[in-house]
């Protein structure tokens, strides 16, 4: 029999996402069998998507896929900056605006400046700078669409208690 619904991957992208479900993100199956079973602490579900929607999920799914492969990249991008700071500075301050501009995480933040906390108080302009490009790269996200969807409130204090926190970290 001809079935009536698909089935969509979906999880919620972010720093801690496993690899697996970012390949996985929008992906469209017949079954949801299809999908391989993954023992992780993702916040995934496979959705069943009626054909007559297909289309429209189908742009969807396109969209998904962007943003998962984009979160692979800022990834990538934010370790690069980590690992070359003290070596790279204006190259790594330039790829953490890149993986800024993707998306920006308090956790990272704290990752990087625990890492090189020693380099970052002997270099008081760099780590100013640091803390002003972060500081933008926050409140700018806050405007993005994906994060609109926030109720406002919620959006508000994440984002106070986030620009808080870069501003404890690098003040
Ligand atoms: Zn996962």
């Amino acid at each position: 029999m001809f079935r009536r619904v698909v089935y969509q991957y979906y999880t919620n992208v972010n720093y801690l996402t496993c690899e697996q479900c970012l390949a996985l993100h929008g992906l469209i199956r017949r079954k949801p069998e299809a999908f391989p079973r993954i023992d992780h602490d993702c916040a995934s579900s496979i959705l069943p998507i009626l054909r007559k929607e297909l289309r429209q999920s189908r742009e969807k799914s396109r969209r998904m896929r962007l943003r998962a492969q984009g979160e692979l990249a800022r990834r990538s991008l934010f370790e690069r900056a980590l690992s070359i700071l003290p070596i790279e500075p204006d190259e790594s301050l330039e790829l953490l605006a890149r993986a800024a501009s993707i998306d920006l995480y308090i956790p990272d933040i704290e990752r990087l400046v625990q890492t090189h906390d020693g380099f970052l108080r002997s270099h008081p302009d760099l780590r100013d700078r640091l803390r002003r490009q972060w500081l933008k790269a926050y409140s700018d996200k806050f405007g993005w669409r994906r994060y609109e969807l926030l109720p406002e409130v919620m959006r508000l204090q994440r984002e106070k208690a986030g620009l808080a926190r870069i501003q404890e970290l690098l003040g």
